[in-house]
């Protein structure tokens, strides 16, 4: 018989928008399918419980093509597994739910919540791990027939082996191993006749072929009881590799401040695709390579023995350095592209070359782009106070003479700064921040040689002259 084909995949909760620890997640198991020439599967783990679930799944499904990060089997794609979102998998989990239940392998419990939680305290206090009692394992058919009978609600248990050791090999974190008698009978399905969520992961994980899962460590406790699950139904276990968590500067998991941005939100400021993906294929993740790869590098590159085990930190400084990398490798037309709408409304299509020569080093996004294309083509110009100061400090003759060489040297910047060098004897700062400062509102931005052809005569006259009289 064939083995079956390498397939990883990404299985989000659409509950909300993703953000770099989700994308991270998706990555990982994209490359590492890509690599192998084998499958990356999207699985939608939704429940008809989720509110505006779908609005969140149209959602990743575009920010996971934004950053093709293409699935081969699931919704969009096709695959002989379907369908891939749980919501629409009912009949598969009750009919794995129901060999449990004939098999012995599954009982109901009618345990109330309460009583549950008095004896968790109770076994925590004692220093024992807070594993279910297995008080209604016991209860005889009529027992069980006659709380039905009455109709009191029960959630339904996986019967754990007693006194055994569960093992597995992590491809991240090595070997584990668990007492089966830690574990105690675990809730496979709720008394509201839905399945538990490892349950249904772990089916579809099995059901769908998938070989390795990749997915964060906050799922490592899970795997113990979905392989018990997976043998009893005597459905093939995958390989797991759980992946350190991403935390914050401060060790602490990710919040607002540290990076949990969404992907939206990365997107709408101007992030490119590349950036993230250097970025991301790094964090936690070593290369020996540096610099800015391509998607298909860094899967050929990418090894599940490079993965850190310890927390992987979120750095800024690191986001925005691939994306200054990521935009050095980008054509003049790329740039123009990603500077958007609001920039290409203002910049005349016969400075459009000029303008991205101008300010390509100096922009890292479009809102910096755009704030060079106000203060180039527009006649607003809003001066920054140390700007300011910078005019005031050079005195009226400076100005004067500024405009004399604008009129007879035009805008060639070399020619117009050595007439005032020359006739003021200013050198250095003194001679180009008040410059700079009247002509641009700014203290630091690109080369002026660049930037006052943009401008043009007629635009810097004004402004000098809108200074002359303040
Ligand atoms: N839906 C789960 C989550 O988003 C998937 C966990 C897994 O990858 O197995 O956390």
């Amino acid at each position: 018989m064939d083995s079956p084909p390498f397939k990883t995949r990404f299985a989000p909760s659409p509950t909300g928008l993703l953000h770099l620890g989700n994308i991270r997640t998706a990555l990982f198991n994209y490359l590492l399918a890509r690599q192998a020439g084998g499958i990356f599967l999207l699985r939608l783990e939704d429940t008809d419980a989720m509110r505006g679930h779908e609005k969140y799944a149209r959602a990743l499904a575009d920010d996971l093509r934004w950053l093709s990060l293409e699935w081969n089997e699931g919704a969009g794609a096709g695959g002989q597994q379907g369908p891939y979102a749980q919501s629409e998998r009912g009949a598969i989990y009750k009919e794995y739910f129901a060999a449990l239940e004939e098999s012995g392998q599954a009982y109901p419990c009618f345990c109330s919540e309460h009583e549950l939680a008095i004896a968790r305290k109770t076994a925590i206090a004692g220093g024992r791990p807070p594993r279910y009692s297995g008080k209604c394992r016991v209860l005889s058919r009529a027992d069980v027939a006659a709380r039905f009978g009455r109709g009191e609600p029960a959630t339904w248990r996986f019967r754990v082996a007693e006194g055994a050791r569960l093992e597995f090999e992590d491809k991240v974190r090595g070997p584990q191993a668990f007492a089966t008698s830690d574990i105690g009978d675990f809730i496979i399905r709720r008394s509201d006749g839905t399945p538990a969520f490892f349950f249904c992961n772990a089916i579809d994980d099995a059901v769908m072929g998938v070989t390795l899962v990749v997915r964060g460590e906050d799922h490592l406790t899970n795997t113990p009881r979905q392989i018990m699950l997976l043998r009893a139904l005597g459905l093939t276990v995958p390989e797991y590799a759980h992946i350190a968590l991403v935390v914050g500067a401060d060790g602490a998991p990710l919040s607002k401040r540290t990076g949990s941005r969404s992907v939206q939100e990365l997107r709408e400021q101007g992030f490119l695709p590349a950036a993230i993906h250097n970025y991301l294929a790094r964090l936690g993740h070593s290369y020996d390579d540096n610099s800015l790869l391509t998607l298909d590098r860094l899967a050929a590159l990418f090894s599940v023995t490079r993965l850190h085990r310890a927390p992987a930190r979120y750095d800024e400084a690191q986001l925005m350095h691939w994306q200054r990398e990521a935009l050095l490798h980008l054509s003049a037309d790329e740039i123009w592209r990603s500077m958007g709408e609001p920039v290409h409304a203002l910049v005349p299509p016969d400075k459009r070359e000029a303008f991205i020569s101008a300010v390509r080093a100096n922009v890292i996004f479009p809102a910096e782009a755009l704030r060079w294309a106000q203060i180039v083509f527009t006649d607003t110009l809003a001066m920054t106070h140390p700007a300011h100061a910078a005019i005031t400090a050079a005195g009226e003759e400076f100005f004067d003479v500024l405009r004399r060489a604008l009129e007879k040297h035009g805008t060639d910047f070399k020619a117009v700064s050595d007439m005032l060098r020359q006739a003021l004897a200013v050198n250095g700062k003194s001679l180009f921040q008040p410059l700079r400062a009247v002509l641009t509102g700014e203290l630091d931005g690109p080369e002026m040689a660049k930037l006052l052809p943009l401008i043009g005569v007629d635009r810097a006259r004004k402004r000098i002259s809108k200074y002359l009289a303040s």
